[in-house]
């Protein structure tokens, strides 16, 4: 007799499954979830805008719509037990009217993170450290520089977020962006002479079980993350075992304060005396979490797919030495599929590389990403390999 595909699942864990994904967007992100999926039995539905989009050759049921148009997540639900995000973008008041589908992470969960001046509140009324910050008043511009004004919503890839050495810096950019409510529009931090960036991804699942993946270096070029390295030797050696203490703390608090089922990316900086302040989350897989697709036991979009769908989670741990994961992105505007680049990237020893397919390249769009496996645990092997890789990627 032909079983549903997910009793196998319910036998074996006593759980409730959601054997029916909705997904909010349809990037790299929701693309990179199809192999999961297959591999958990998961039908994801997804809802984005365009035929074009990396994830409607992997989905079941599209909406083509908006992220933010609450009515076709509406049709979404209709399609799904739960509906999940690659892209928060969303218009979270419209989605409250939908009762009929579970969010995970919950609406709950993710209203004080939309908003990056409420989520900085949020993280400081919960004793989470955050770099220094200030709503904005154009009326009363800071005496002290540097500081970094950041657009609170809607902000990705370094857009939004500007570096201002001095007051006329800001000035410009507040000339060069009008907008109608700068105090509502604008947060304003320290700027954080940072030793280095870190990031991690974190899970929670239904019933409260979190697992936390190992502790990565981020590096950023123009405010756009370049390449990711994970090894052992990421931290500074001494400061390593309390740098990775405070990450995890962080983490598990905060995904137990925002009563959060699912994945988080947080992106930290860490100082220059070692302490680690949470710059911000992205509440759904993330950039930084891709080496997990070939360096755990767990991919972040398997693990994703599990919290959403009320399975057990998976292990995070490593399943090599190390990994560098370096973004290829676009440097010029032209509909090239960059078939010669890729082959040779594709040569180098170990690595995995991941073409999302898009029919359009411009400066700085994600087009696709290598991870490389490390033979040995070492940053200094890791930056060699990115190097290699950005050397056949960039135009000399
Ligand atoms: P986005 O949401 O667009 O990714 P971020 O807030 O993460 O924007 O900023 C992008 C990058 O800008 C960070 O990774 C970091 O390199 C730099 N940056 C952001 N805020 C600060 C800060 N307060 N001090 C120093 N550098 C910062």
């Amino acid at each position: 007799m032909n079983q549903p595909v997910y009793q196998s699942f319910n036998q074996l864990t006593n759980q409730p499954t959601h054997h029916r994904i909705g997904v909010i967007g349809g990037g790299q992100l929701a693309w990179m979830m199809g192999d999961a999926a297959k591999k958990l039995q998961i039908a994801l539905a997804i809802q984005t805008p365009s035929a074009a989009d990396p994830a409607v050759s992997i989905a079941t049921h599209t909406v083509f719509a908006p992220i933010a148009d609450a009515a076709a997540t509406a049709k979404l639900a209709e399609l799904s037990d739960a509906i999940t995000f690659e892209n928060e973008f969303v218009d979270l008041e419209a989605l409250r009217s939908l009762d009929q589908v579970q969010f995970y992470p919950s609406l709950n969960s993710l209203a004080p993170l939309l908003d990056k001046y409420e989520q900085r509140c949020f993280l400081r009324d919960r004793g989470l450290p955050t770099p220094e910050f200030t709503a904005f008043n154009p009326a009363n511009l800071p005496d002290r520089y540097p500081v970094v004004l950041k657009s609170r919503r809607l902000g990705y890839d370094g857009q939004g977020t500007f570096i201002c050495r001095d007051r006329s810096a800001l000035e410009a950019v507040l000339q060069k962006y009008p907008v109608a409510d700068p105090l509502n529009h604008w947060l304003l931090e320290a700027f954080v002479p940072f030793d280095r960036e870190l990031a991690v991804m974190v899970a929670r699942s239904q019933t409260g079980e979190t697992v936390v993946y190992p502790v990565v270096e981020t590096q950023q070029e123009n405010q756009v993350c370049q390449r990711v390295i994970v090894t052992p030797e990421v931290l500074i050696k001494p400061d390593a075992p309390s740098v990775v203490k405070q990450v995890e703390s962080i983490a598990r608090s905060l995904l137990e304060a925002l009563n959060y089922v699912g994945i988080m990316g947080i992106e930290f900086f860490l100082t220059q005396d070692g302490k680690v302040l949470v710059n911000e989350t992205a509440p759904r897989t993330h950039n930084s979490g891709h080496y997990s697709l070939d360096a755990c036991l767990t991919s972040q979009f398997e693990q994703q797919l599990r919290a959403v769908s009320g399975l057990p989670l998976g292990s995070p741990d490593l399943t090599a030495q190390g990994a560098v994961m370096v973004n290829l992105l676009g440097y010029e505007v032209a509909e090239s599929d960059y078939a010669e680049k890729r082959q040779q990237i594709a040569q180098i020893p170990h690595s995995h590389l991941y073409w999302y397919g898009k029919s359009q390249s411009r400066p700085g769009r994600k087009l696709g990403h290598v991870t490389v496996l490390l033979e040995e645990g070492d940053r200094d092997q890791a930056l060699q390999v990115a190097q290699q890789v950005e050397s056949i990627w960039y135009p000399a």
